[in-house]
């Protein structure tokens, strides 16, 4: 039974919200977009940190905003540029759910981020998560920005066995969150996000210094490991990509993705070539790359073409584009084949 059920007159948990804020004021991590409440500066900060760690993607981060300080500056970029500046977090459609949500900040809203929850979620890329965290920070919202961090906290001080694979897990905790809330939910929202990631980690929590710990229901059962329950597994997807690096002298050709399938609008390198140019053919190298519910298994021939005329008739033929080692630096590509440049290129 969840907690909710069997707790219908639920008692006053306010005290929970209020010990968070106290252990946040302390112990707030010192992280450049924690000095400002501008939303287009909270926004891109929760997308970009949506799939990378802090660490990770901090020197991103502020590259990204020195370059794009403003939702003018990136409304007004070339796409290809904003992809560029988003190489090295992966999961570009970010990016281009970026640049198209600036320009709907500036057609739509006249230049002014909106404040609203409702308007917020209308942009491009924008979940509830986001929409509820931008509100919070910025606007004063009082809306829990409910994700991953909400769901382990939550279910471990409650003891609550509500299935987080279940498609009402997000309502479910939403409602939970409710009852913990204090009055300033934009500095909860943020504890949240730092107990979660920094204490009450999904393996080995350190419950010692965690401020919830005395009416952490999981930590006073010595339970913690059952809880948050999560029964589905989401299956992953086998697929097996082959490419061909054509090169000659330095040069190699590459083309743009069009799909929506995976990577899109990013680089990469041919997938077909004529029967005539495998004579050139320097030997295969695999690798296996993993993507969000997908294992890649990547073949990669090594096409060296030794005839000038054969090199200027591929070209010729095929709608490639040539570019070398210091041009393919201004692109961005899937991590498997920026890998493959940058270690040929140190042979
Ligand atoms: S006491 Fe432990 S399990 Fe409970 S909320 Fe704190 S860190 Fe998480």
């Amino acid at each position: 039974m969840t907690f909710l059920d069997k707790n219908n007159k639920a008692s006053d948990f306010l005290h929970l919200g209020n010990k968070l804020l106290s252990w946040y004021k302390k112990n707030a991590r010192d992280l450049p977009f924690r000095q400002t409440k501008d939303p287009y500066k909270i926004w891109i900060c929760e997308i970009v940190f949506q799939q990378t760690r802090i660490n990770q993607g901090l020197n991103h981060y502020n590259n990204f905003i020195q370059r794009f300080p403003d939702v003018q500056t990136l409304a007004e970029a070339e796409e290809n540029e904003v992809l560029l500046y988003w190489k090295g977090l992966g999961y570009y459609s970010r990016a281009i759910n970026i640049h198209k949500a600036a320009q709907q900040v500036i057609n739509d809203y006249g230049g002014v981020f909106p404040s609203r929850y409702e308007e917020i979620l209308k942009l491009k890329g924008v979940g509830k998560y986001t929409a509820a965290a931008i509100t919070s920070i910025c606007f004063g919202g009082k809306i829990p920005a409910v994700d991953g961090n909400f769901y382990r906290v939550l279910s471990r001080v409650f003891a609550d066995d509500f299935d987080i694979s279940n498609s009402r897990a997000f309502a479910y905790f939403s409602e939970l969150a409710t009852l913990i809330l204090p009055g300033n939910v934009g500095d909860f929202n943020q504890a949240m996000m730092d107990l979660g990631s920094e204490i009450c980690k999904p393996k080995n929590p350190l419950c010692g210094e965690c401020p919830l710990n005395e009416d952490c229901l999981a930590f006073s059962l010595n339970k913690i490991s059952e809880f948050p329950v999560k029964t589905k597994k989401v299956k992953s997807e086998n697929l097996h990509l082959k490419y061909y690096f054509v090169h000659r002298n330095g040069q190699f050709l590459i083309q743009q993705r069009k799909d929506d399938f995976i990577w899109k609008k990013l680089f990469e390198f041919p997938s077909i070539i004529p029967e005539e140019l495998e004579s050139f053919n320097k030997g295969v190298k695999t690798v296996n790359h993993k993507l969000t519910h997908k294992n890649l298994t990547i073949e990669i021939s090594n096409i060296e073409v030794t005839s000038e005329p054969a090199w200027k008739q591929f070209i010729a033929q095929n709608q490639y584009l040539v570019t070398d080692f210091e041009g393919s630096h201004e692109k961005s590509f899937p991590k498997p084949l920026e890998n493959y440049i940058q270690n040929r290129n140190q042979k």
